[in-house]
């Protein structure tokens, strides 16, 4: 028994360095990724569930580095948090969202809209707001052309700067959105306390509908309670025709997965056509 002890401890510890040195790794080439220009927004639809028609997209970015090749956003971006870059990677992300956005609505005449994920460290910085409303500014895009996602992390230290910061978004005519509903722990909290307009239904959910009665019966009820609050409703991760016809008959709003596209990059976005075939 003590002989696996060890044995235990040692595979711990060897996996805790190797860990570590990942982090380090990826930390120091974070840094300078933006100068190095190893940054790309990619651009996934999301369209009205009832008619297929594509009303808008998700900002989602992407790290290519040399030496460790494609990075997922879902390591690097906790990274870029604790070491405060992701003040900067987000203000790039959000100017490249809306000159695309830009150019995209004037190819189709129409107010089409984009979502961009906001991050808690973001809130931290008191010029927020005011980087938020001189970027769509400088891309002449209306405010309520631009959707803000938010996770619970945000709201979960109850400051009350993020009260003040959510008001200020929300009253410049900018949407809110909580992200991943569902899965955290007081959403419905948040919901009371904040302006939120959209309602993010997570993945998890999305992909038991067809198979779990709990998971229907859950976003069966999480669209009611949205739409008796006056919120929207995007369904996210969405994969099959059978998950689609299911959100349809459920009073979902939007969509958005892989059946109806997967991220994309600019310029494949710009070409896309807005109703489907
Ligand atoms: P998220 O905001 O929940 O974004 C949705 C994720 O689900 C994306 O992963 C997207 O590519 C993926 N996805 C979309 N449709 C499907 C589907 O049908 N099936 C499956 N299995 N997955 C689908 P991605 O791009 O790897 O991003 C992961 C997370 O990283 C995001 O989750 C978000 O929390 C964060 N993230 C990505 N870009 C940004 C950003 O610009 N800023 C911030 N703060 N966070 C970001
Ligand atoms: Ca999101
Ligand atoms: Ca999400
Ligand atoms: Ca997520």
């Amino acid at each position: 028994a003590k002989a696996l002890g060890r044995n235990t401890y040692s595979y711990f510890n060897e996996k805790m360095n190797r860990d570590v040195s990942r982090r380090l790794e990826l930390e120091q080439a974070i840094r300078g990724a933006l100068q190095r220009q190893e940054f790309e927004v990619v651009y996934q639809v999301q369209v009205k569930v009832n008619s297929g028609e594509i009303i808008g997209a998700e900002a989602l970015l992407r790290w290519y580095n040399p030496k460790l090749g494609q990075v997922s956003p879902v390591e690097f971006i906790p990274i870029a948090e604790q070491t405060g870059l992701i003040i900067d990677i987000g203000q790039f992300v959000l100017t490249q969202a809306l000159s695309v956005l830009a150019s995209w609505q004037q190819r189709h005449h129409r107010a089409l809209k984009m979502s961009v994920n906001l991050s808690p460290r973001q809130f931290r910085d008191i010029k927020l707001v005011d980087m938020i409303e001189q970027a769509l500014i400088q891309a002449g895009v209306a405010a309520n052309c631009l959707e803000l996602e938010i996770t619970e992390g945000v709201l979960m230290s109850g400051h009350s700067y993020i009260k003040k910061t959510l008001s200020a978004l929300s009253v410049l005519g900018i949407y809110l959105s909580m992200d991943d509903f569902g899965t955290g722990y007081s959403s419905l909290n948040y919901l009371r306390q904040y302006p939120f307009d959209v309602l993010k239904i997570d993945r998890s959910f999305v992909q038991g509908i067809t198979t779990e009665s709990t998971d229907r019966k859950l976003v069966n009820a999480a669209i009611a309670m949205a739409h008796g609050l006056n919120l929207t409703v995007v369904a996210e991760g969405v994969e099959t025709q059978e998950q689609l016809h299911l959100l349809k008959s459920l009073n979902c709003d939007f969509a958005q997965g892989y059946l109806l596209g997967k991220p994309c990059r600019a310029k494949q976005l710009l070409v896309l056509e807005l109703m489907p075939l």
